[in-house]
């Protein structure tokens, strides 16, 4: 069976970055792909300017403890001193973010000087260059900014705006189509019949899609009928870029989509050994890359996390990255059988100085109410058998939509530091 890293390594071999590029508002461009190098336009500050409220001076040999200094005038933030002379032993009144004037090389505090009309004396002996922000401290301009294949968040774009720079160029959103796949489905509102259970698989990949550069077209629900899941696939992947499917990829007489993938395109793999989620089949129809999850939701949802997630990175021209994974203490012991790397559904907290966690408890994979309790996803590698309590784990964190804290008030940081 192929391992997790030789799976991601082949899908990302498999997947060309979507060459077509767009220019949005900065407004419009959280989540998207820079498609070119965004270069300073501005020297950020733009001025050398104060960091703080207080005087600025030229500072020399003499400037020591008692000092004198006539104050000429105000710069304030927006509205410079504009009588730009440099005079011996002037200063200016000045604020955060003002212009300080060219011959000025250090504001003083404004609690480190005793004012007595327009004369400022120093009660400390001032450092050049003290409080003050040099013109292109941030960023020089014609420097670059951002690098093409930055995925823009919310401090990416406020850099941008502070580098006046309001709109960019961005790889076009993907295209992803999902089906579910499965004769048992029904809607959520609609009355079940025997047999029959609500798919929650599209309502989850609609929802975790909705933290990627992405246009979903949301397709419905296709029954275990090979013929009618060939003709909805074959005229979606003229369509679109990705094509995520849940369901039908494993064994059983109903399961088609394998097939499907092997008659319209080419599978590049199937079956991972990776628990949940072991049978997901990974092709190309035509311009479209293919996904095919596994049915059990659970299995969905981190199947998604591992392969879904990083081929629609890969598809934007995102670097891929290793995720981030944290070690703590295992409070609960936790059965697993070796050749499977197993993803248990875990609830992460802090004791004192260290990460603690522990396992939702039953495992099975069809069970969201546990993943719905976690807030991380805990790692037993291929190469385990049971993982006894008090050995170290590592651990996956997930997504905003597993924001559950622990975190006992008793032992919270300001203990520590006390
Ligand atoms: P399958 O992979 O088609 O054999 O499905 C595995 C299990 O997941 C079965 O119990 C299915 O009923 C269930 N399942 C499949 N698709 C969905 C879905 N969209 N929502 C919820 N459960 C599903
Ligand atoms: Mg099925």
């Amino acid at each position: 069976m192929l391992s997790i890293d030789d799976a991601v390594t082949r899908l990302a071999s498999s997947i060309q970055t979507v060459d077509e590029t767009e220019t949005v508002s900065i407004s419009e461009a959280n989540q998207r792909v820079l498609a070119i190098d965004v270069i300073a336009p501005i020297s950020l500050p733009p001025f050398t300017s104060s960091a703080m409220d207080g005087y600025a001076i030229k500072t020399s040999d003499e400037d020591r403890i008692g000092s004198s200094f006539r104050v000429v005038g105000t710069s304030l933030a927006g509205s410079p001193y504009q009588d730009d002379e440099a005079i011996d032993q002037t200063a200016v009144r000045i604020f955060t973010g003002a212009v300080v004037p060219d011959w000025a090389d250090t504001v003083v505090l404004q609690e480190d000087v005793d004012r007595k009309a327009e004369t400022i004396t120093l009660k400390e002996t001032p450092t050049p260059g003290d409080n003050i922000r040099l013109i292109g401290h941030d960023v020089q301009k014609d420097d670059l900014l951002l690098a093409k294949g930055t995925r823009l968040g919310a401090f990416e774009v406020s850099w941008l705006a502070a580098c006046g720079v309001a709109s960019v160029n961005v790889i076009r959103r993907i295209r992803v189509a999902i089906f579910s796949t499965g004769d048992e489905l029904q809607d959520p509102g609609q009355p079940l019949s025997e047999g029959q259970i609500y798919d929650s698989n599209r309502t989850a990949l609609k929802e975790l899609l909705q933290e990627k550069p992405v246009d979903i077209a949301d397709m419905g629900r296709l029954p275990d009928d090979p013929v009618v899941i060939e003709e909805a696939i074959a005229e979606t992947s003229e369509k679109v870029d990705l094509i995520v499917t849940s369901g039908g990829v494993s064994v059983g007489d109903a399961d088609y989509v394998r097939l499907v993938i092997e008659k319209l395109g080419e599978l590049t793999f199937w079956n991972v050994a990776l628990k949940p989620g072991k049978p997901i089949a990974v092709g190309q129809i035509e311009n479209a890359l293919f996904l095919g999850l596994p049915g059990n939701p659970v299995s969905t949802i981190v199947t998604y996390l591992l392969f879904v997630a990083r081929a629609i990175d890969a598809l934007s021209g995102i670097e891929a990255l290793v995720p981030l994974t944290v070690p703590a203490v295992l409070t609960s012991t936790l059965r697993h059988s070796r050749r499977r790397r197993e993803y248990q559904r875990g609830i992460l907290s802090r004791s004192g100085s260290n990460l603690h966690v522990r396992s939702t408890g039953d495992q099975s994979s069809n069970r969201l109410a546990t993943l719905a309790a976690a807030n991380c996803l805990i790692v037993v590698p291929e190469i385990a058998d049971s993982v006894d309590e008090g050995e170290i784990v590592d651990v996956l964190l997930l997504p905003e939509e597993a924001y559950h804290v622990v975190n006992n008030p008793s032992e919270s940081l300001s203990s520590d530091i006390s």
